[in-house]
């Protein structure tokens, strides 16, 4: 069967991955989170003092760019990929809220969205992928057969994402992260380059009030009807 890029985009904590993460399995694709690569790049950027409270250093950042290296690496116990940057394993320490809380403004520099579109066109050139983000289906894959823009109430997805923090054992408080949410889609949809929007060609999906199977077998069912008209 002819292989298709499945492209899902869509506000913060709507469900991208773990829909994404299904479809994937389900058809055999490769499974791509590009919100990783963006983390994974702030993450370097807080470390090394570029991006803080305080003090800013962005052209340092931009300098540091050709040198990172950043990479997926399939675990197999798991059944999906692990963000590794520069050879270390850095996937538990991305999803912290201070890392969410700076990656936004990391995101709209130029230079870090060319180096990671370029990253993401190669991983994708085979196609038989579904990869999730912010401008996948309008600047990464722009002629992705199935394109999927997810959207849900700001309470919804901040009650979502606060129950995964604590139960992976984070000290969090439900009002800072619906804070966060709301201010990385306010910022996500307002930057230069590639600002958050639904492609044209896009199905728009609110799973406000849907179950996770109902979800999946609907959007599972039109990526199959998608697949065989190829
Ligand atoms: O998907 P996730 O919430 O992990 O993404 C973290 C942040 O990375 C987003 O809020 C957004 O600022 C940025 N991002 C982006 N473009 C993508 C994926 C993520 O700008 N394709």
């Amino acid at each position: 069967m002819k292989k298709i890029t499945i492209a899902v985009d869509g506000f913060s904590s709507t469900g991208k991955s773990t829909l994404a993460k299904q479809l994937a399995k389900a058809l055999g694709y490769i499974y791509v989170d590009t919100g990783a690569m963006y983390r994974a790049v702030t993450l370097y950027a807080m470390r090394k003092g570029y991006i803080g409270e305080e003090n800013q250093n962005i052209p340092d950042l931009i300098k540091a760019l050709p040198h990172m290296e950043l990479k997926f690496v399939y675990n197999e116990n798991l059944g999906f990929s692990e963000m590794y940057l520069d050879h270390e394993n850095v996937e538990q320490e991305i999803r912290t809220l201070e890392v969410s809380k700076n990656v936004s403004n990391i995101a709209e520099i130029e230079q870090v969205r060319l180096k990671l579109v370029d990253l993401q066109k190669k991983m994708g050139k085979e196609k038989g992928i579904v990869m999730d983000g912010r401008d996948i289906g309008t600047v990464v894959f722009p002629d992705a057969e199935f394109k999927i823009f997810m959207t849900a109430s700001p309470e919804k997805r901040a009650y979502r994402r606060y129950k995964e923090l604590l139960d992976r054992g984070d000290k969090v408080v439900y009002e800072d992260i619906l804070e966060n949410v709301q201010k990385r889609d306010y910022i996500d949809s307002h930057r230069e380059f590639s600002p958050l929007r639904k492609a044209e060609d896009a199905i728009e999906f609110d799973n406000s009030d849907m179950g996770l199977r109902e979800q999946f077998e609907r959007i599972h069912g039109y990526a199959l009807r998608i697949i065989k008209e190829e």
